[in-house]
């Protein structure tokens, strides 16, 4: 059989339609797994800081930021022998020595002390990054929580890729308190000449951010739509909205009101419990984050491109928003015995925008997220395909992607947890002054 010239030309642009839109790598990047909020005995872990990134090193992750409250792993710190057993468990130090070796662990008799009690040294990031290490594989990044207070309540930002530790800035009201550091951050980003990502923190955690107070700091783009410590709220209550209907309404605020750029996703572990305890553990929220290297820079870059995606446990091939076509397509890795269903959430231009504030059981407005109309962040469609895709309409503010997996979470942070992948926001850059 003869095949002409032009068969095998329509064929090489068959297949190349038909199969590699939207999907094949037109780069060399590729995603890295990471956690970028993480706690060890430097604050209120209740673990060695070396024996948590060599959890994360053993276990798949790519990359971890230390984000200690208000303090870098950096300088001399003697810490009780006691309190850290009472801490661990009574177990903390025996893996400790275990992991890394006798003469790795360095203890001394505490300076003026009547009985003789022992202190460990906690070593900073500077003296174990060798240890755990390696090109192109693992990478650990200097960060800290930076633990604020406003209005009494928390006002929490992690900063990822600092030099120097930023002390909390404080001011009369959340959204000025998250602004303040933020700037702080920027300043000293600006001063290194490297990038710093600064996200918002658990912000139903104390009932401390509302939407409204999220969407007026249009600077800050980047916040925890899941965090894995069990007392964050993720669900919301009665009276106010959960973590994922925050995203939405923040996003629909700055979308339609001041034309600015919305919030990415982050999905992180807040880990301080390492023995088993209750509480927050390894492994439960991470980011997928894509790009050519692993290094600091090329991660937070990429981020802000919004070039990443959040998980609770549902690893994505691909993302992938075609302009042209102005469609959002995912691709799911599936796993063995789970079935996946994936809702495409936004908020439509022409949406109802009157909201109503909460009020108490005396009438008086409550500090709260006022109540929107169920046109905001809105289930515009639903697939249970493993290559879910969504065609905008072109009305649509914005559009995002969450796919929920049937299988439960391993180890759920809230009841009922299924685990779950989180894009970011797409098709809203033609809106964005
Ligand atoms: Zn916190
Ligand atoms: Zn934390």
């Amino acid at each position: 059989m003869k095949i002409s010239f032009e068969f095998v030309v329509s064929f090489a642009v068959f297949f190349w339609l038909g199969f590699c839109t939207g999907w094949c790598q037109e780069d060399d990047t590729r995603w890295w797994r990471g956690n970028l909020h993480t706690h060890s005995l430097w604050s209120d872990g209740n673990d060695f800081p070396e024996m948590i990134a060599k959890w994360y090193l053993d276990h798949g992750y790519h990359f971890l930021a230390l984000t200690d409250h208000n303090v870098l792993s950096q300088g001399q710190r003697w810490m009780d022998l006691s309190t850290i057993e009472e801490r661990g468990g009574g177990v903390a130090m025996e893996k400790y020595r275990s992991a890394f070796g006798q003469n790795w662990v360095e203890t001394r008799e505490k300076p003026n002390s009547v009985k003789g009690e022992r202190q460990v040294r906690l070593k900073p990031l500077n003296e174990f990054r060798e240890k755990l290490e390696a090109p192109g594989k693992f990478l650990l990044i200097e960060g800290e929580e930076i633990s604020d207070r406003s209005q009494e309540v928390p006002v929490h930002l992690n900063a990822t890729n600092l030099s120097a530790m930023i002390s909390p800035m404080g001011a009369a009201t959340v959204p000025e308190a998250i602004n303040n550091n933020l700037r702080a951050a920027e300043e000293q980003a600006r001063q290194n000449g490297e990038p710093i990502l600064v996200h918002l923190n658990h912000p139903n955690f104390g009932w401390a951010v509302t939407a409204e107070e999220l969407a007026g700091v249009t600077n800050e783009r980047f916040f925890e739509v899941y965090n894995g410590h069990p007392s964050v709220n993720h669900l919301g209550d009665e009276t106010r909205p959960g973590v994922e209907k925050m995203w939405d309404i923040v996003n629909t605020i700055r979308l339609d009101q001041f034309k600015a750029k919305p919030m990415f996703g982050l999905a992180t572990d807040d880990s301080h419990n390492y023995h088993g305890r209750p509480g927050s553990h390894t492994g439960r929220g991470w980011v997928m984050v894509r790009t050519e290297k692993l290094d600091p820079r090329s991660l937070i870059e990429a981020m802000n491109q919004g070039d990443f995606y959040s998980s609770s446990g549902i690893e994505l091939q691909s993302i992938h928003f075609d302009q042209q076509r102005n469609t959002l397509s995912l691709k799911i890795k599936s796993q063995a015995g789970a079935t996946y269903s994936t809702q495409f959430i936004g908020t439509k231009s022409n949406y109802a925008r009157r909201s109503v504030v909460q009020l108490d059981s005396k009438s008086n407005p409550i500090r709260a997220t006022r109540v929107y109309s169920k046109d905001v962040g809105a289930v515009l469609a639903t697939s249970t395909s493993l290559e879910p895709s969504y065609q905008l309409i072109g009305d649509e503010l914005f559009v995002r992607a969450v796919v929920t997996s049937s299988r439960d979470h391993a180890d759920p942070s809230f009841p009922g947890q299924k685990e779950q992948a989180w894009s970011q926001p797409f098709g809203w850059k033609t809106i964005v002054r």
